[in-house]
């Protein structure tokens, strides 16, 4: 029986993909994961062949891609037992430039973007001590002349040591000042090229998996009066526009881990042989996969229905939100139940499962934590009281 995938149509991506993949095994993530260094190999490789640029229109030298064809690249690559959280960002990072740069920001940095040769992966927002509260963030950005003087705190700006670019929101109306309560941020494109020590300081944070995230400080940082993207005041709602496809190509991510842990899982099942048997005989090893498999099938469902949506011009919030969510309940589940497939093995580096597993865990916090997803679920789908936030 021919196996049923929402997207199907996609087999030669799959297979495109699936053939950059086949030249990083365990091994070569396994070496990277003890020196926390960073898949640049990888990375090249997935521009060279263009999956990177896949969202950029033509026009500009992408491919033009659909949102669900770009799901479908990420969740490969996640599928392979690869991780794209090191590049994810090359791929949509961009979008806030294409949909609210000027012309002439498209036409200077969208063809770099697409061929590599500019790396986009930097998205400065969360701030140590606005969290998840993004209008309270500090970072200020004040005009002087042709000039934005940047000074502020970053903390978790993931590959900004492997980036020229960052799109970064700050304040440049004070928060009492700003004409409503969700004006007042801007966003800007920043050429982190020969800036840092001169501006820009980049701390790199060790984190239980290999990320290379990082907290960044401006001091007087100076950039053209150009690095503006589109207007002044409304850099929060711009970043919100992004939200949905973030959230959709993440939440595929975790779909192509759930199939990795669960593929995994029921080979290691087939071959144990313990007390004489298969150790997948036992239905006390069969069902926490086959509920993982169960959950990360009507997990899939949503995250290729909220692309849909979004490839069909809507604004799919709740799909999005929800698909996040699931998907990364999905892959936990997943992890969950290949760890404890494995008995002692589990924890063995060779076998990748234990990365993989730490790998896993990042979702139910970024890039939004489940909470704040049942909060949006609650307040738009239920009708229930905003329970965070200004007015609470
Ligand atoms: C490895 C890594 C990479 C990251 N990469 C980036 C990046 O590249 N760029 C970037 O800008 N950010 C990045 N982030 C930040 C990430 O988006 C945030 O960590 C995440 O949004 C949560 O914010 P916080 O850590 O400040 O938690 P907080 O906002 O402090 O929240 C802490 C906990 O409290 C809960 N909570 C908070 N408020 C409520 C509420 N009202 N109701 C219920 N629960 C609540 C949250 O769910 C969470 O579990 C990254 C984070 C990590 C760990």
């Amino acid at each position: 029986m021919a196996e049923f995938s929402p997207t199907a149509d996609h087999a030669e991506i799959r297979d495109g993909v699936a053939r950059v993949c086949a030249g990083f095994p365990g091994s070569y993530w396994r070496d990277l994961d003890a020196r926390r260094a960073y898949p640049t190999d990888f990375v090249n490789a997935l521009i060279a062949a263009g999956w990177l640029g896949a969202m950029i229109p033509e026009a500009y030298g992408g491919s033009g891609l659909t949102l669900t064809a770009a799901a479908v690249i990420l969740e490969e690559i996640h599928r392979q037992g690869c991780n794209a959280a090191a590049c994810h960002a090359q791929m949509y990072t961009m979008g806030t430039v294409l949909r609210h740069g000027s012309a002439e920001q498209k036409q200077r940095y969208l063809p770099g973007i697409a061929d590599g040769s500019l790396r986009l992966q930097a998205f400065g927002v969360t701030e140590p001590t606005s969290g998840t509260d993004t209008l309270s963030l500090k970072t200020t950005a004040r005009r002087e002349g042709d000039e934005w003087v940047i000074n502020g705190q970053k903390i978790w700006t993931s590959r900004a040591e492997h980036s020229d670019l960052m799109v970064l929101l700050a304040r440049t109306t004070p928060r009492e000042q700003a004409a409503r309560r969700t004006e007042g941020l801007s966003v800007f494109l920043v050429d982190m090229r020969g800036k840092i020590g001169n501006g820009i300081d980049i701390r790199p944070i060790r984190t239980m998996m290999n990320h290379a995230t990082t907290e960044v400080f401006f001091d007087n940082l100076r950039i053209p009066a150009d690095a503006l993207v589109g207007e002044e005041g409304k850099g929060f709602r711009y970043i919100l526009s992004g939200m949905n496809s973030e959230r959709i190509l993440i939440a595929a991510e975790c779909i192509g881990d759930a199939k990795w842990f669960l593929k995994k899982g029921a080979d290691y099942a087939r071959e144990r042989v313990v007390f004489g048997a298969p150790i997948g005989r036992n239905q006390g090893v069969q069902f926490p996969l086959a509920r993982a498999q169960a959950h990360m099938m009507a997990a899939e469902a949503i995250v290729y229905r909220a692309a849909a949506l979004y490839d069909a011009g809507h604004n799919p919030g709740v799909e999005a939100n929800t698909a996040k969510m699931l998907a990364a309940d999905a892959s936990w589940e997943a992890a969950e139940a290949c760890v404890q497939t494995h008995g002692g093995f589990g924890f063995a580096e060779e076998y990748d499962v234990e990365r993989k597993f730490r790998e896993a865990r990042l979702y139910q916090v970024a890039p939004i934590s489940t909470n704040l997803i049942l909060c949006y679920i609650a307040e738009q789908v239920l009708g229930l009281p905003k329970s965070y936030g200004a007015g609470v």
